[in-house]
C-alpha cells in the first residue's frame, strides 16, 4: 500500500489584473472583492489626490511625491510606474507575505506596471482587461466625470498604446458585464490552481 498524498502548492498565486483606465478595473475588482473572499487585495501607493469617498489605506496609500520617492529609494516598490502626472506602486512586502503565507493576492495596477511584475514573476497569472469597444472605453472615462477634457484625451492615447501590449499576458477577458467579468477570473483562479507546474 502506498501512503502518497497530494497538495496544492504552499505558496499562493499572483494574480495581475491590467488594462487601460476606464475599462473597468477597479469595478471588477470590487465585485471579486465580494465573490471571492479567498483573494487578497494589494493596496497601492499613489501621489495622486483622492477622489471623492475614497479612503486612506483602503482605495490607496496616499503618498506626497517625496514619500513616495523615498519608498522607490528604500526598494519597498514591487513595482511603480508614472501614469498621467502621478506615480503609483505597488508595497512589495505585503505582496510576498502573502504569497508566503499560501494565499492568493491581486493586483490590480497598469499595463507598465504589470509588465514590470512579470519580470519579477514570470510564474504569476496575468489577465488583461478589455472593453467591448473603444467607443465603449471612451464612454466609460467620460462617464466617470472626475476627470478634465485634457485627462481624459491622455487617457484615451494611453488606453491605445496599453491595448497593442496585450501579447505580454496569459488571459484576455471582454468587460461586458461586470459579473460575467468575475466569473471568469474565479474560473481562470480554479483552472491555474490545478496547473501540474504548481504541484
Ligand atoms: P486611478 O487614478 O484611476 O485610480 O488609477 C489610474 C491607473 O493606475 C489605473 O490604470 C490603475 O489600475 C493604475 N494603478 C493603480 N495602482 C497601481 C499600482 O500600484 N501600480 C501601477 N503600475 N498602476 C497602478
Amino acid at each position: 500500500t502506498s501512503n502518497t498524498s497530494y497538495a496544492p502548492a504552499d505558496r499562493g498565486i499572483l494574480i495581475v489584473l491590467s488594462g487601460p483606465s476606464g475599462v473597468g478595473k477597479g469595478t471588477v475588482c470590487k465585485a471579486l472583492r465580494e465573490c471571492a473572499s479567498d483573494i487578497v487585495y494589494s493596496v497601492s501607493a499613489t501621489t495622486r489626490a483622492p477622489r471623492q469617498g475614497e479612503v486612506e489605506g483602503v482605495n490607496y496609500f496616499f503618498k506626497s511625491r517625496e514619500q513616495f520617492q523615498q519608498l522607490i529609494e528604500q526598494d519597498q516598490m514591487l513595482e511603480w510606474a508614472e501614469y498621467v502626472g502621478n506615480y503609483y506602486g505597488t508595497p512589495r512586502k505585503f505582496v510576498e507575505d502573502t504569497l508566503a503565507s499560501g494565499k492568493d493576492i491581486i493586483l490590480e495596477i497598469e499595463v507598465q506596471g504589470a509588465l514590470k511584475v512579470k519580470q519579477k514573476f514570470p510564474e504569476g497569472v496575468f489577465i488583461f482587461l478589455l472593453p467591448p469597444s473603444l467607443p465603449e472605453l471612451e464612454n466609460r472615462i467620460v462617464g466617470r466625470g472626475t476627470e478634465t477634457e485634457d485627462v481624459i484625451r491622455s487617457r484615451m492615447s494611453v488606453a491605445m498604446e496599453e491595448i497593442a501590449l496585450m501579447e505580454h499576458y496569459d488571459y484576455a477577458i471582454v468587460n461586458d458585464q461586470v459579473d460575467l467579468a468575475c466569473s471568469r477570473i474565479r474560473s481562470i483562479l480554479v483552472a491555474e490552481r490545478s496547473r501540474k507546474d504548481r504541484m
